[in-house]
């Protein structure tokens, strides 16, 4: 139980008994009133038997006026326990005998009775007498009843609290701390059978009734985290392949990128930014493993013309036709490019200056022979090659391209149509 928080079977057992003690008291006060009054009467009663003892006695000694007998019968009187003042007042209203005692508590019960003598067939009147009982005699046989009585309420009380604290708590305070500990002790996160609170309740009742009842919620949330669990799974295994299929969906896309930023989109082969990464790579495999490495600039005559005569999408199907044709004498190993405009650069690895040139031969007649449809009227064209050698300890591609380029200027120069190698300038 958490601090401050106290037992209900310890709040209901305080109202119980604050109820049982206010009756016991109440009770207990009924019983001493009826006990004080019972015992006035029994003093009542004893008052007058003493009369009726003394009565002849006390006649007889006022009718004679003998005083030392009414002396003797005063002190038998005033000797009786019972009896603690007396007062005699003859016919005169002279006091013949004054023994009054005041009792500090009170309560005093007096007896009053009158004398008289029969003398000729006439009463005479004699005296008046009164015994009295203080409040201390009332009480004194008091005490032992209230004494008993209160005794009994307290043994009473005792044993009833005792009964009442060992009930409600066996009844009540027990199985309450059991349900708040089996309740504390559920995790929601792990529930099951061996979850399920059991009270060990021998009758059926409310305690048993919030059992069930609570062990149904516990069924019921188990069942729910459950189907939970599994919609959970089914989401995480649908999640895992979306992130699966948009892995390999950005993996396919970024390959696509890959290939169009490399891609020259008109011809479909290497694009600038290819070549010139392609180039460095096989500049350094030439100077690793010493092997030739040759370059072909090529430049599309008159391309202008074309594209004035014939349109310009015509003058692109020219480009593609010449990336086509050429794309058909290669080797694995080599690499066509368009750089820009109706310029194309072939690279030979290991190739020598002869044999550049024996390719750019054919290339020119290939592109002989090429002949493209324009609206029922043949396209041709011709293209003009300038070649170069990578020289020896030559690292940068700018510094080949740019001789290369030479021989193609060269080549035009010429006439066009026509190889021009990086030796013959
Ligand atoms: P030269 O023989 O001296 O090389 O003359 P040319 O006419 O081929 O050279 P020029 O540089 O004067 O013209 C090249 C033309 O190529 C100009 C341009 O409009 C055209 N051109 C550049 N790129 C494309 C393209 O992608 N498609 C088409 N159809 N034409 C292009
Ligand atoms: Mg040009
Ligand atoms: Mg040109």
């Amino acid at each position: 139980m958490k601090n401050g928080a106290q037992a209900l079977s310890w709040q209901l057992l305080k109202a119980v008994l604050s109820i049982y003690f206010a009756i016991t008291l109440l009770v207990t006060l009924a019983q001493m009133g009826i006990e004080y009054v019972h015992t006035r009467k029994t003093i009542e009663t004893e008052l007058s038997s003493v009369e009726r003892t003394f009565s002849p006695a006390l006649t007889t000694a006022l009718w004679e006026l003998n005083h030392e007998q009414l002396e003797a019968l005063h002190q038998g009187i005033i000797d009786l326990p019972i009896i603690s003042s007396m007062r005699v007042v003859d016919a005169r209203g002279r006091p013949l005998i004054d023994d009054v005692v005041q009792s500090a508590l009170g309560g005093q019960i007096t007896h009053t009775f009158k004398l008289a003598h029969q003398f000729s067939g006439e009463e005479i009147f004699l005296a008046d007498v009164s015994f009295a009982a203080t409040g201390d005699v009332v009480f004194e046989r008091l005490r032992v009843g209230f004494q008993m009585i209160a005794f009994s309420a307290l043994i009473k009380s005792t044993v009833l609290t005792m009964l009442f604290l060992w009930a409600f708590r066996r009844r009540l305070g027990v199985p309450l701390q059991k349900l708040t500990d089996a309740v504390s002790a559920i995790d929601l996160d792990s529930l099951g059978d061996k979850h399920h609170l059991d009270l060990q309740q021998v009758q059926a009742n409310e305690l048993t009734e919030l059992e069930t009842a609570f062990n149904r919620m516990l069924q019921r949330l188990d069942e729910e985290r459950i189907a939970h669990y599994s919609e959970l799974e089914a989401i995480n295994r649908r999640l895992e392949k979306q992130v699966v299929d948009r892995t390999y969906d950005l993996q396919l896309a970024n390959q696509q990128l890959e290939q169009l930023v490399r891609t020259d989109p008109l011809t479909g082969i290497a694009n600038r930014r290819h070549f010139v990464e392609r180039i460095q790579i096989e500049i350094q495999r030439a100077r690793r493993e010493n092997i030739p490495l040759s370059l072909l600039m090529m430049d599309l005559d008159h391309f202008k013309r074309i594209n004035d005569t014939w349109g310009h999408a015509a003058g692109d199907e020219v480009l593609r036709n010449f990336a086509g044709a050429v794309g058909e004498l290669l080797r694995a190993t080599d690499m066509l490019a368009r750089l820009g405009g109706e310029e194309f650069a072939l690279l030979l690895p290991n190739t020598s200056q002869d044999g550049a040139i024996e390719v750019a031969t054919r290339i020119l007649g290939v592109v002989h022979q090429q002949s493209i449809d324009c609206d029922g009227e043949q396209i041709q064209y011709n293209v003009s090659i300038g070649t170069a050698l990578l020289a020896e300890h030559e690292t940068r591609y700018e510094c080949l391209l740019q001789r290369a380029d030479e021989a193609l200027y060269r080549a035009k120069e010429n006439g066009r149509d026509q190889v021009v190698s990086e030796q013959a300038i």
